[in-house]
Formats: C-alpha cells, structure tokens, sequence
C-alpha cells in the first residue's frame, strides 16, 4: 500500500510558514531562488556521494534543473535529477527546522513586518518559502541509490499538517509542484518566469532548462517536448574576474550565503604556485541571527576542482572572521577530503592564514575607500573583530588598524575612531593611546578620570563593550604607542606633565600626610591604598585600580559565573 499519512509540522514551522505568508509578501519572488538554490545543492550533493559510490548516478550522469509552467492548471514545477530524499529525509527537512538556535530566533520575533521579514531574512527563508506564492505544494523525491519503489509524495496547504505517502518514481531526485495562488498567476507566465529565472541562475553551476519555446505554428512543435538552457552553468568563480559583473557576484553571494540582502564587499582571487587554489571571500551587509552562538554553523563551501565537497568548512578562517561567507576551490585537496583530514593538513593552515590577510585587505581597503560601508560592517560585526588580537597573534596590529573606539572627540557613544585617526590628533609631547572601560557610556563619559585629559586637550578613548577589557588585555601597543589604561595605578603622563604641576603634587601629598592617613586607617579594610593624585582636578577622590589588578568588567564577568 502506498502507507499514507498526515502529520503534523513542528511547532516552529508552522510560526514560520505563517510569518512567512504574511510578510514576505514585497519579496514574493526569492521563493524561486530558494528553491534553485537547493536544487543545485541536491546536485552538488549526488556528485559528491557519487565520488565514493558511482553508480548513484545511474543512467542519468548529466545533472540538470528543469521548470516550467501550465498556465491552464497554475502551476509551477521545478524538477531536479539530484541526491532525492528518503522517506525519512522528507519528514524531517520538510516537517521541521533543524537549525541550531532555532528558538532563540523565534523569541526575536516581533509581531512587527517590516522588523520581522528582517529577521526571517536573516535566518533563512528556504523550502518553505515556496508557500508565499502557492496555496498548495506537492514533493515528488527519490533518493539516488533506493528502488524505484521507494519514491516519496509530500504535500501540504501550509497550515497545520502535510501528507506524505509512498510512490513510484522511476527518475532520482525531486520534483516540486507549486499550485499557485490565483493571484500569483504571473510565474506560470513563460516570459515572467523567465526573466525571473535568469535572474536567479546565472552563477548556478549547472544548467537550468526551460522548455524550448516555439514561434510560429503550433504544429511545427515537435511532439516531445523540448529544453533549453537558460543560463551558461559554468561555476562563477571559476570565471576571469573581468568577465563577472557586480550583478552576477552579488547573486552569487545570495546563493552561498542564504542572504537576501547585498554583501558589503567581496574578494575573488586565483592563487597560482605550491599551492594552487580560487577563493571567493564576502563581508555581508547584516549579522546572522545567531553569530554568537557557539555551535552555530560557519566557514566556507569547499570544493575540490569543482566539485562541492562540504559546507561549513571552518578551517580555512580563524573564528573572528565566521561572519566571512564564500567559496575555496582547492586543486590539490583529494576528493575524498573530509573535516579530520583538513584538521590534520598543514597545507590548510597556510591556506588559512592567506585567506585570514585576504580578508584583513579586504576591509583595510573598504575602511580606506568606502568609509560609510565600513560604518555599516563595523555596527554589525565590530565585536566580532574585538576577538581577534587575543585569537590571531600574528595579525595583531593589523586588525588593530581595523578596530572602531567611541572616544571624547564625539559626541556619542557610536564606535568611529580608529587608532590612526588617534595617533594623527595626539597633543605634542604625547606618546601614549589613553583609553578608559566601564559598564555604560553615560558613565565613563562623566568619569572624574577624564578630567585632567580634559583639561590638557588629550583624547580618551571610551571603551563600553562587554569585550573591550578583554581585548585591550591582548594589544600593548599599536605603531609603537602604548595603550594605557587611564584608571589604573600611578598614572604617568610623561612629557605630557610639566614640571611645576609635579612639584605642587608633591607638596599637596606632604601637607595632607596626615589626612591620608587617616582615611586610610578607616577604610583599611576596602582600600589598598590611598594616595594624593594629579589625576583630578574637579572631583575630591577617585578610585584607582591597581596596575596589575583585573579590570572592573573583568571582575563583574566572573563575579556573575561565580568565581
Ligand atoms: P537549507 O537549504 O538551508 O538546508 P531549506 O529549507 O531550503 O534549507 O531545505 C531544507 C532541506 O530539505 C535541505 O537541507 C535538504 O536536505 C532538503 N531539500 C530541499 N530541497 C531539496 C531537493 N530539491 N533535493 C533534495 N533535498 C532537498
Ligand atoms: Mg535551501
């Protein structure tokens, strides 16, 4: 029998398909795109398992996707001779989310469209988005490898529940119907959809059909129907750079990376030589939901002389740069590669480090060139780039060059100085970068520390972020200046200090001897020490933190782990 049943979707899919309907709306097409997407991966994936098992490939060795459209029945049908799905792969990929912080992401949600169809984006819209346009959604699928008999019908309405049954499908792989909505029309529409899909599969690397159309006499048509491919399938990166447009780098970056929105910037490179390799490296334009989740998935698409080997391949970046979406194609790998392997390979590692400077120039050159990009990809990853120095020795002071400080030169606490523009603003006699941490803005802001730099004209930087103190804990200095922490120890301000200042401080410090005294004997039990100081020339008293001593934010972070 043909074992048929109706199940239920996971709670978070139906939030999603419902979200999905209703806020996607202004970006109704990229349900195209999604689902070319992911017949292209369902090639990739078959050429890869074929690597190892060749006979996957049965009869059909040419991998293709097909779609085309009955304007009479409003349907749109999208078919691909990929790896297919078990029954049991249809039931988990198109019955729930598998993704790591998929809760997390679902308690972001707002209520709010315009916010929510942001986040949506963010998080990956995928299969189910094919629910935007069609009212009704039928999956045919066999898994390369299984029987004819073990073919595989899902179909579902999009609301609570989907079927699913056991069938014959003779051809591997998937073919999906979309029973249009009445007002989606349009994408059963031959020179709609065809513009649509050129839109969308220019970089696919494999071919996308469409029947062959014929003008003129309806009898001249021949009685099988013909195709015709609509896109030159030749793997984009592969491509002279001169010969890709904007256009074509930007869907690309779509495609890799689940994004709806344009990358930031992007960096194509042929590396000819001991080690022969093409990367595609992109800066996005927004932070994915979950960048700060531990297991959240990062890396690049590996692919051997061009054949896909795996997603997610982390090893060719350092973790401050996860943010970082593209290809590696590497000449010298072997196909059968795998994450141990890559772990192991000391060829990866300088890979990796070429690939780390790569990215490094990348965003000196769009800080140098496109200072408003720059703006936009410090907002958005700026805290992520605050771990390298402690993760990436060698590349120190270059990511330090790359680093934004709020500082008492703004007005605000928005994050715009760099190191450089400090260096360029220091006061004569000046050979030290001063900066000062703290828990809000509006209080560091207003910290009797600053007040002697105010009164010399020396700039602070404001450092608020929960990581700041961790990442001045690993940068000495930049260009030979060293960083000092305006609220520890003894502070010395060298040159900066003129000769009389320190005599009167003296002076000050021996006449009220005796009151120092006393302050201290009673608060012996809070204070190390107590000292007559320079540093304040509005407030009576500060407190001042030991030249050694673990920073305030430091001392909260594992006050709050219970250390
Ligand atoms: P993603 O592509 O990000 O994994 P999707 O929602 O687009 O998420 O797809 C979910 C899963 O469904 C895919 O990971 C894949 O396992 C499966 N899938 C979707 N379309 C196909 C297809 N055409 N062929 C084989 N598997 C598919
Ligand atoms: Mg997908």
């Amino acid at each position: 029998d043909a074992h048929k049943e109706t199940l239920g979707f996971q709670t978070e899919v139906k939030q999603l398909l419902h979200l999905m309907i209703h806020s996607m709306y202004s970006n109704k097409e990229i349900f195209l795109r999604e689902l070319i997407s992911n017949a292209s991966d369902a090639a990739d994936k078959l050429r890869f398992e074929a690597i190892a098992a060749p006979a996957l490939l049965e009869d059909q060795p040419d991998l293709r996707i097909r779609i085309s459209a009955d304007s009479a029945a409003n349907t749109l049908t999208i078919e691909d001779n990929g790896i297919g799905m078990s029954r049991q792969e249809v039931i988990d990929h198109l019955g729930t989310i598998a993704k790591s912080g998929t809760a997390a992401f679902m308690q972001q949600l707002t209520g709010d469209q315009k916010k929510d169809s942001q986040l949506i984006g963010q998080f990956g819209v995928g299969f189910y988005s094919a629910f935007i346009v069609a009212d009704r959604v039928e999956v045919f699928t066999r898994r390369a490898g299984l029987a004819a008999e073990e073919g595989v019908h899902w179909e579902s309405a999009g609301e609570g529940e989907f079927s699913i049954a056991t069938i014959e499908k003779p051809e591997r792989g998937t073919r999906i119907v979309l029973h249009l909505k009445a007002a989606e029309k349009e994408f059963a529409d031959g020179f709609r959809l065809r513009n649509v899909i050129t839109k969308y599969s220019d970089h696919i690397s494999l071919p996308i059909e469409l029947p062959k159309q014929h003008f003129g006499d309806e009898k001249d048509a021949p009685a099988e129907l013909e195709w015709e491919s609509v896109n030159r399938a030749s793997a984009l990166w592969t491509r002279p750079r001169t010969e890709v447009s904007d256009d074509e780098y930007k869907a690309f970056y779509k495609h890799v990376a689940h994004d709806f929105e344009d990358p930031l910037s992007w960096s194509h490179n042929k590396v000819e030589g001991k080690l022969e390799y093409t990367s595609l490296l992109y800066v996005p334009g927004r932070a994915p939901f979950d960048l700060y989740q531990r297991e959240a998935p990062r890396g690049l698409k590996l692919y051997v002389q061009r054949v896909f080997i795996m997603d997610d391949a982390e090893q060719f970046l350092p973790l401050y740069l996860r943010f970082i979406k593209g290809v590696v194609d590497s000449n010298d790998l072997s196909l059968n590669v795998s994450r141990e392997i890559l772990q192991k390979d000391p060829a990866i590692d300088s890979m990796k480090s070429a690939l780390t400077k790569r990215v490094l120039d990348m965003l000196e050159k769009m800080a140098k060139k496109e200072p408003e990009q720059y703006a936009t990809f410090w907002k958005a990853f700026g805290s992520v780039m605050k771990e390298g120095p402690a993760e990436d020795f060698a590349n120190r002071e270059k990511i330090a060059g790359l680093l934004r400080f709020a500082s008492t030169t703004q007005n605000d606490d928005s994050e715009v100085v760099s190191l450089d523009a400090y260096i360029e603003r220091m006061v004569e006699g000046q050979d030290k970068i001063y900066y000062l941490t703290g828990e809000r803005y509006a209080q560091v802001k207003n910290s009797p520390h600053l007040e002697i730099f105010r009164k010399k004209g020396i700039e602070v930087l404001l450092l608020t972020d929960r990581i700041d103190e961790w990442l001045m804990s690993h940068l000495n200095e930049y260009k030979g200046k060293q960083f000092v922490d305006v609220a520890r120890g003894d502070l010395d301000l060298g040159k900066l200090e003129a000769e009389e200042d320190k005599q009167e401080q003296e002076k000050a410090a021996q006449e009220k001897a005796d009151l120092v005294k006393r302050i201290q004997e009673v608060l012996k039990d809070d204070l190390q020490e107590v000292r007559v100081s320079h540093r304040l020339t509005d407030s009576p008293a500060v407190l001042v933190i030991n030249e050694d001593d673990m920073g305030l934010q430091m001392r909260r972070i594992l006050e709050a782990t219970g250390q």
